[in-house]
């Protein structure tokens, strides 16, 4: 991977991955997403004995956490070490880093590695701001313009969570969700043995720190039934409203996460201009599925 880029399939969503340690490599990343520079990346490595190459300082709960859940949709923030340089890190003074749990990610990831490679870095395969991507047609879609020959679109199905990972910051002496996910704020604490801070829909965000993100072409209106031709996302329980297009039905919350971006995708693709989506409860996997479709909607998370 001599400065290629590679889209890989994770359990999370499809990552669009290069050398982390190639400045040039890791360039061409921003360039096919049209990302900010000051957006930092996740490295990726095949376990977790990699990670005190990209992190100077690694808390005890961190080493728990990582016993328990990876391979898998977490993301943890560590000090970064010497090799994390700025523009992984957008210039901050941590890096993120994560163990996918998905055969083909891992094997890229050790192949990588047996080749001298120190990490891939990647964030999702999609557009700044877009919907990420769950099935590599969706990259193709996304990013295939902006690859070139000796860069690759691997193909690995559907990913099998559907929501990005867990990111959580463990830069101090607690640790704090930053983004939710699969990982859910009652599987940390129950590993840690303590309670913890969760950036959700109910705690205040910093008025500027609010973007729109995971947003597709068509409107999103939560909490509304959908009108005659409007697309609309619901539990398998909910009957579709009269004339509507239904985008999805999932039965589980499990189900909901995995389908939802795709469902979203193919609002896009049939060119529909609204979206109406009744939101799962509780906690868990629903916070971070809110989240999501709070931000495709546009809204303020508050
Ligand atoms: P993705 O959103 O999947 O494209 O992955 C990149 C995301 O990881 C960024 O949008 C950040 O939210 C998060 N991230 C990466 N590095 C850091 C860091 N050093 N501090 C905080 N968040 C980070
Ligand atoms: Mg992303």
């Amino acid at each position: 991977m001599s400065g290629a880029l590679v889209a890989f399939p994770t359990e999370t969503v499809y990552g669009l991955g290069a050398d982390a340690t190639n400045a040039s490599a890791v360039a061409r990343i921003y360039e096919a997403k049209g990302r900010p520079s000051d957006h930092p990346l996740i490295v990726h490595v095949s376990s977790m004995e990699k990670i005190s190459r990209w992190a100077r300082e690694i808390p005890v709960y961190a080493i728990s956490l990582a016993r328990d859940f990876w391979p898998g949709p977490m993301t943890l923030v560590m000090l970064r070490s010497e090799l994390a340089k700025d523009f992984i890190t957008g210039g901050q003074d941590s890096v993120a880093i994560r163990v996918p749990a998905h055969a083909i990610a891992l094997a890229l990831l050790s192949e990588f590695e047996n080749m001298g490679g120190l990490g891939v870095a990647a964030p999702s395969a999609n557009r700044f701001g877009q919907v990420s991507p769950t099935t590599s047609k969706a990259v193709e879609e996304e990013i295939g313009e902006f690859l070139f020959e000796g860069d690759l679109i691997l193909d690995g199905g559907p990913s099998l969570v559907g929501v990005e990972s867990t990111i959580i910051d463990c830069t101090s002496s607690t640790p704090k969700i930053l983004r939710p996910g699969a990982i859910t704020r009652e599987m940390i604490e129950e590993c840690i043995g303590q309670s913890i801070l969760e950036n959700t829909n109910s705690e205040i965000r910093v008025s500027g720190s609010l973007e729109s993100h995971y947003t597709p072409k068509a409107e999103v209106i939560l909490g509304a039934m959908a009108e005659p031709g409007e697309g609309f996302i619901a539990f398998s329980t909910v009957k579709t409203p009269d004339g509507a297009i239904r985008l999805a039905s999932p039965a589980t919350i499990e189900d909901y996460a995995r389908t939802l971006y795709a469902a979203l995708r193919s609002a896009d693709a049939q060119k529909i201009k609204r979206i109406a989506v009744l939101q799962p409860e509780g906690d868990g996997l629903a916070i971070a599925i809110r989240d999501r479709l709070t931000r495709a909607a546009g809204k303020e998370i508050i």
